[in-house]
């Protein structure tokens, strides 16, 4: 039985969210856990213009589509001589939703005459989960560090072969997935989120 959705289509993304979940919710099974596929649930329209509001947003819709707590994430890059940019545009910059290669060559383009001290930027990741009955909780994680000028690794996704976090002197593609959820923003949010799950799957059931 689904005690638990996730509000992505993304298997990848499931893993990655479960890996950090799992060992912080030591009673919930894996085959308790069920993602907006497999539940075969619509996707809401994202018009938020927050990581937050997006992830609301998605949890809110699932929980009500599916009748169980739901969970959701929204992140991004945030470049700060962009102002922040392209934040909640992040996997639609370069125009197509989830071109992962075109979005980071605009970036880089966009931003090759700044030099190296002013490439500093975020990746932000805000956690939502929304039960049945209209609780909402909301936790954000950060990941600071530079956006460098060659992309560099084959792992990760996204941004992350251009993104040398803060302390580490490879690229996030270039990190094992386990030591980049150790330092990541999706990381952080998450792991603050558990107890929130945590609670709420304990509650006795109806
Ligand atoms: P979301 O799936 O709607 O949250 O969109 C996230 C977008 O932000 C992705 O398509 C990536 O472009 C970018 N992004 C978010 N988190 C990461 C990450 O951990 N690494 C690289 N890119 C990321």
């Amino acid at each position: 039985m689904t005690r638990l959705a996730i509000a992505t289509r993304n298997a990848h993304k499931v893993e990655e969210i479960w890996a950090i979940l799992a060992p912080l919710l030591p009673h919930v099974h894996r085959d308790e856990v069920a993602s907006a596929l497999d539940l075969d649930a619509p996707s809401p329209v994202e018009d938020g213009v927050t990581f937050e509001a997006n992830a609301l947003i998605k949890a809110r819709a699932l929980a009500a589509s599916t009748g169980v707590p739901a969970l959701a994430d929204d992140s991004g890059i945030a470049v700060d001589v962009l102002g922040g940019a392209p934040g909640v545009f992040s996997a639609r910059w370069a125009g197509s939703h989830g071109d992962d290669a075109a979005n980071l060559a605009l970036l880089l383009d966009q931003i090759a005459d700044v030099p190296d001290e002013h490439r500093t930027a975020s990746f932000v990741c805000a956690a939502a989960f929304v039960t049945p009955d209209g609780r909402e909780f909301v936790e954000v994680g950060h990941m600071r560090g530079t956006v460098v000028r060659e992309a560099r690794g084959a792992g990760g996704f996204g941004y992350d072969p251009a993104f040398v976090a803060d302390g580490q002197s490879v690229t996030n593609a270039q990190l094992a997935p386990e030591r980049k959820n150790e330092l990541s923003h999706r990381g952080a949010a998450f792991r603050a989120m558990a107890p929130h799950v945590a609670a709420v799957l304990s509650e006795p059931r109806a």
